[in-house]
């Protein structure tokens, strides 16, 4: 049985709104495909090889939890540009996709240094940007999916001119209210503020991360079979709907 090794980033510190949701819809969709998932936990100082894991994921976490994490993560830059340059797929959530940017400027002015995985940066608003989100993404040229998800945060997330967003606001604030863009994009790393959790409603993506993390163990991209996805599909549409009656913005 192929085993898809999965290093989960301090879930102990990034771990908001069931974020590990996201970890049990991979095992579960991973299992339902006969594939085995070997989870592993990775915390302050433990190391981190850019060969030992197939797929990497990092959760959202208020101000103070990133401050506790921030140097530790920045520090695992070079290992992370690694991984993702051999194709890891990586999934970033809230806190943790600030914190694979540059940096993260806090309200007190106080900023926190990013692993630079992703072209961007953030600094910290007045007012959150929270409420349901829906995106329209195009992972693949010419398959035009959604993903419906919540949002919650104080940070403006600028991407540089050159970077590639997740995904076009269809209703929602996405990465600063402004742009009109969601997430980044990065190769196989995906970064977004989507949680709630993400996976769960989104169950298309879990399967192109999951596609991905095979093919990173195997060097052969696996074409699952469908499942049948109806409570899924059925959770996706309800979100999607909130989000597109959510109102105004500010
Ligand atoms: N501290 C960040 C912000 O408010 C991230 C919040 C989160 O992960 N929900 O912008």
């Amino acid at each position: 049985m192929i085993a898809v090794r999965v290093g989960h980033l301090y879930p102990d510190y990034l771990n908001i709104y069931a974020d590990r949701g996201n970890i049990a819809v991979l095992a579960r969709r991973a299992a339902w495909r006969g594939l085995a998932v070997e989870l592993e936990a990775i915390g302050v100082g433990d190391p981190l090889d850019p060969d030992a894991h197939d797929l990497l994921y990092v959760g959202g976490g208020q101000d103070r939890e990133q401050a506790l994490i921030a140097p530790d993560l920045a520090a695992r830059g070079d290992a992370l540009l690694a991984a993702a340059a051999t194709g890891t797929p990586v999934l970033a959530v809230c806190g943790g996709y600030q914190l694979l940017g540059r940096f993260y400027r806090e309200r007190s002015g106080q900023e926190l240094p990013g692993a630079g995985v992703f072209p961007l940066h953030t600094v910290a608003g007045e007012r959150r940007m929270i409420g349901d989100v829906l995106l329209e993404c195009e992972l693949e040229p010419g398959e035009r999916r959604t993903l419906a998800g919540f949002e919650n945060h104080a940070g403006r997330t600028r991407l540089d001119a050159d970077a590639t967003p997740l995904g076009r606001v269809v209703a929602g604030f996405g990465n600063d209210g402004e742009s009109g863009y969601e997430g980044c994009r990065v190769g196989n790393a995906l970064g977004t503020y989507l949680h709630g959790p993400l996976l769960p409603r989104n169950p298309w993506l879990a399967d192109w991360l999951l596609a991905r993390a095979v093919e990173r163990r195997t060097g052969e991209r696996p074409s699952f079979e469908p499942l049948a996805d109806d409570l899924e599909r059925e959770a996706h549409a309800v979100s999607a709907r909130r989000a597109r009656h959510r109102g105004g913005r500010f």
